[in-house]
C-alpha cells in the first residue's frame, strides 16, 4: 500500500541532499572536533560553517548560537536561563497553547513556588495582548510565547510581545520550533532574548536543537563537563546531524520563497475541498494567516482516534495532536483552549503537508477522509 504522508508538523521527511551530505561526511568527518590533531580540524571547521551558517539564517551572532539534543530541551534551557537572569522575580508568564516541553517546565517551577499566568486564547489560537498588558509587572522574570503553534498553525505577534517584555524587564523566550522552514526569523528584529529550534521540523535529522541566547543573557551550563558549546553544553557534538542541519537550511534558504508558494497553494486546495466537499467540519486557526503546512480540522460527532486509525489503514498517516500528546485519547489541550463545541472537538485532526506533497496525494486523501467521516457517521 502506498503511504501518504500528511504529518510534516510531527516530523518531516530529510531531504536527499541532506542523507548524501550526512552519509559522505561520516566516512570524512569522523574525528571529535575537540581533537587537536589535523584531521579533527576538519571536523571544527565544519563544526564552526554550520554554527555561522544556521546564526546567519535568524540573523544572530554564532556565539549567540548553542546546539542541543532537541527543541525540547533547549526549551528547558532557556527558561532555566530566562529564571536566572531574573532570580528576583517569582511570575512567569506563559500560554495554554504551548508545547508540552515548555508547559511542564513552567510547571516544575510553579510547583516550586513560581507564581504563573496562562493566558488564553481566542478561537483562533491568539492571545490577547490586553490581557498580557494587564498581567504583566516588574515581577514578572519570563514571558514564554511560541510563534507558531503546532496544531493549528496561529502566528502570535512576536515583536508586540517582545515590546511589553522589554518595557517590564522581563525574558522573553520564544519557541520557534515551527517557524523554521517557511519563516523569515530575525531574532533581533523580533526582540526575543531566547528563541528555540529543532532541525527535524525542517527535513533535517531528528536529535538536533538549538537554542538563541542574546549575549546580554548570562548562560548557566545545561550540561556540567567538558568544554564544549563554550562550555555551557557539555558532550560531543552530534556532527552529523549538525551538518545536515546546515545542509537543510541552505537547500530552504535558496529556495524559501518558492517552498513557501508551493505550499500555500496546495495548502488553500486542500483546505477548500475538504470545507466544500465534507459536511459538518470547521477549520481550527486562522483561516488565512496560518503556517503554510497546517490543515487542522474538527468533523462533527466523529471520534478523532477512529478516523486516524482508519486513515492508517488507508494508508494516510496524519495526526490528532502533537506527536507526544498521540497514544492517549485525551483530547488535545490546544484543542480544548480553543472552546470549540462539544459535538465538534472530537473529530480533530491535523493534516500537514510539505512542498512536495502533490495534488494527486491531496485528491486521495481528501476522498479517503470523506469516506472515512460518513462511515463513521453511519451515513
Ligand atoms: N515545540 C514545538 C512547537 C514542537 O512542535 C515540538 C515538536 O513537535 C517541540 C517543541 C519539541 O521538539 P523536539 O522534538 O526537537 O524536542
Amino acid at each position: 500500500m502506498s503511504t501518504y504522508y500528511f504529518d510534516n508538523m510531527a516530523t518531516t521527511p530529510l531531504y536527499d541532499e541532506v542523507i548524501e551530505c550526512i552519509y559522505r561526511e561520516m566516512k570524512t568527518t569522523f574525528a571529535n572536533p575537540s581533537s587537536v590533531y589535523r584531521i579533527a580540524q576538519r571536523s571544527k571547521l565544519k563544526l564552526q560553517n554550520a554554527r555561522e551558517f544556521i546564526a546567519r539564517y535568524i540573523h544572530a551572532e554564532s556565539r549567540e548560537l548553542f546546539f542541543s539534543s532537541c527543541a525540547s530541551e533547549s526549551n528547558n534551557w532557556a527558561i532555566k536561563i530566562a529564571l536566572e537572569n531574573n532570580s528576583d522575580r517569582n511570575h512567569i508568564i506563559t500560554t495554554t497553547i504551548e508545547h508540552p516541553s515548555v508547559l511542564n517546565t513552567i510547571k516544575e517551577y510553579e510547583n516550586n513556588g513560581y507564581d504563573v499566568t496562562y493566558l488564553s486564547v481566542d478561537n483562533n489560537g491568539y492571545i490577547d495582548i490586553n490581557e498580557l498588558q494587564n498581567c504583566v509587572s516588574n515581577n514578572t522574570a519570563l514571558i514564554s510565547v511560541m510563534f507558531v503553534n503546532n496544531e493549528i498553525g496561529t502566528i502570535q505577534d512576536i515583536k508586540k510581545i517582545a515590546e511589553i517584555a522589554k518595557e517590564y524587564g522581563c525574558v522573553f523566550h520564544s519557541d520557534a520550533v515551527q517557524a523554521i522552514k517557511y519563516f523569515d526569523i530575525d531574532v533581533k528584529e523580533l526582540g526575543v532574548d531566547l528563541m528555540s529550534f529543532s532541525a527535524h521540523k525542517a527535513n533535517a535529522p531528528k536529535g538536533i536543537g538549538a537554542l538563541y541566547a542574546n549575549k546580554r543573557l548570562h548562560i548557566k551550563p545545561m550540561i556540567f563537563g567538558g568544554s564544549q558549546e563554550r562550555s555551557q553544553r557539555a558532550g560531543t557534538e552530534n556532527l552529523y546531524s549538525i551538518i545536515g542541519f546546515h545542509k537543510a537550511l541552505e537547500i530552504i534558504s535558496a529556495r524559501k520563497e518558492e517552498i513557501i508558494a508551493e505550499t500555500k497553494e496546495k495548502q488553500a486546495y486542500f483546505i477548500n475541498r475538504v470545507l466544500n466537499e465534507i459536511d459538518d467540519v470547521i477549520l481550527n486557526g486562522d483561516d488565512k494567516y496560518r503556517h503554510p503546512a497546517n490543515c487542522h480540522f474538527s468533523f462533527k460527532n466523529v471520534s478523532g482516534e477512529s478516523l486516524l486509525l482508519l486513515l492508517d489503514m488507508n494508508g494516510i498517516c496524519a495526526s490528532s495532536g502533537s506527536a507526544c500528546g498521540s497514544g492517549s485519547l485525551k483530547i488535545s489541550h490546544v484543542v480544548e483552549a480553543l472552546g470549540i463545541d462539544e459535538e465538534y472537538k472530537n473529530g480533530s485532526i491535523r493534516f500537514s503537508i510539505d512542498e512536495h506533497t502533490t495534488y494527486e496525494e491531496i485528491d486521495y486523501v481528501v476522498e479517503t477522509t470523506k469516506k472515512e467521516v460518513e462511515k463513521l457517521r453511519g451515513v
